[in-house]
């Protein structure tokens, strides 16, 4: 693994964007003037987890209140660089007390990370649907689907639901255990036959984790990395939900996961990321204050 500055890279990668631009405008002689613009053939996108926004006093290094002004932070950053999405990889809101005061609190965060991007992908998180049923949640970010994947330029996504328990039943206003996260059998086929359907790359997107076994993880995380390795099309899963950062490469797949922006008092301990994936598909992320920075690079085809 590189941790390269991303500024050399991203330049690196310009000249090689416009190479690949010239060369398609040749080989293909019919669409008239080249256009070397890196925006075209490379997808960008800004990511935040963790925020758990609640207007609360803090809990041990849980600065819910906080998290207001470090996505305002954020969002200065993220839209001078006019991403093609946004992504919040989970656990948005903490847990209030009644429904009522959830829907506030999400309002509220929601309303905030509106301002970053036209386009916006919500990952379920094990607090978003504490106290709020998943269809409360979704609804309120209108969001059709828990589970689902699009394109982007040049790459499939795909965002993951691991809120269930072992027994199959979708987590719902206290009745799981944090611990008790699942993908279910008609996820992993869904899963399936929609990386079977892609010739992209692609990316996964997740809350809890697919890397580890311990408690943050996934139970049946193993299942899951198997469809993943065998449809040999994804290269990197970006997860929340341990507050820290970690990589691991398994079988060659990037596990990344983001440092939670609830931690630690006021901006000076924000974290969030800007993501590129350039036409090579190699994966620069650019990480802010407490994020780490990776350069990965793209799978020869
Ligand atoms: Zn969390």
């Amino acid at each position: 693994m590189k941790y390269d500055r991303p500024q050399k890279t991203a330049a690196k990668n310009t000249r090689r964007a416009f190479l690949l631009g010239t060369t398609l405008v040749l080989t293909n002689g019919v669409r008239g003037i080249a256009c070397p613009d890196e925006h075209q053939t490379t997808t960008r996108f800004g990511m935040i987890t963790d925020l758990h926004y609640a207007d609360k006093s803090p809990s041990g290094s849980r600065h819910y209140r906080d998290t207001l002004a470090k996505l305002e932070k954020a969002s200065d950053q993220i839209q001078k660089a006019t991403p093609d999405f946004m992504v919040e990889l989970g656990d948005l809101i903490d847990a209030a007390d009644s429904v009522e005061t959830e829907l506030r609190y999400l309002k509220r965060i929601n309303q905030e990370f509106s301002q970053l991007a036209k386009q916006r992908h919500y990952v379920l998180g094990n607090h978003c649907v504490d106290t709020l049923k998943k269809e409360e949640f979704l609804s309120e970010v209108q969001q059709k689907q828990s589970f689902y994947s699009f394109d982007s330029g040049n790459t499939h996504f795909i965002i993951i639901d691991s809120c269930f328990r072992s027994d199959g039943t979708p987590y719902s206003r206290k009745n799981f255990k944090w611990t008790d996260a699942n993908v279910p059998s008609h996820e992993l086929e869904w899963l399936r036959s929609d990386l079977a359907n892609t010739t992209l790359p692609t990316i996964v997107l997740a809350h809890q984790r697919l890397d580890t076994k311990d408690n943050h993880g996934v139970r049946n995380a193993a299942d899951v990395r198997e469809v993943f390795e065998n449809s040999g099309k994804v290269q990197a899963v970006f997860q929340g939900h341990s507050h820290k950062n970690d990589y691991k490469d398994l079988n060659g797949i990037h596990y990344c996961t983001m440092v939670a922006m609830v931690e630690g008092k006021g901006v000076k301990n924000n974290g969030f990321s800007l993501v590129q994936v350039k036409p090579d598909t190699s994966i620069v992320v650019e990480g802010f204050v407490k994020q780490n920075n990776y350069q990965w690079t793209g799978k020869a085809k």
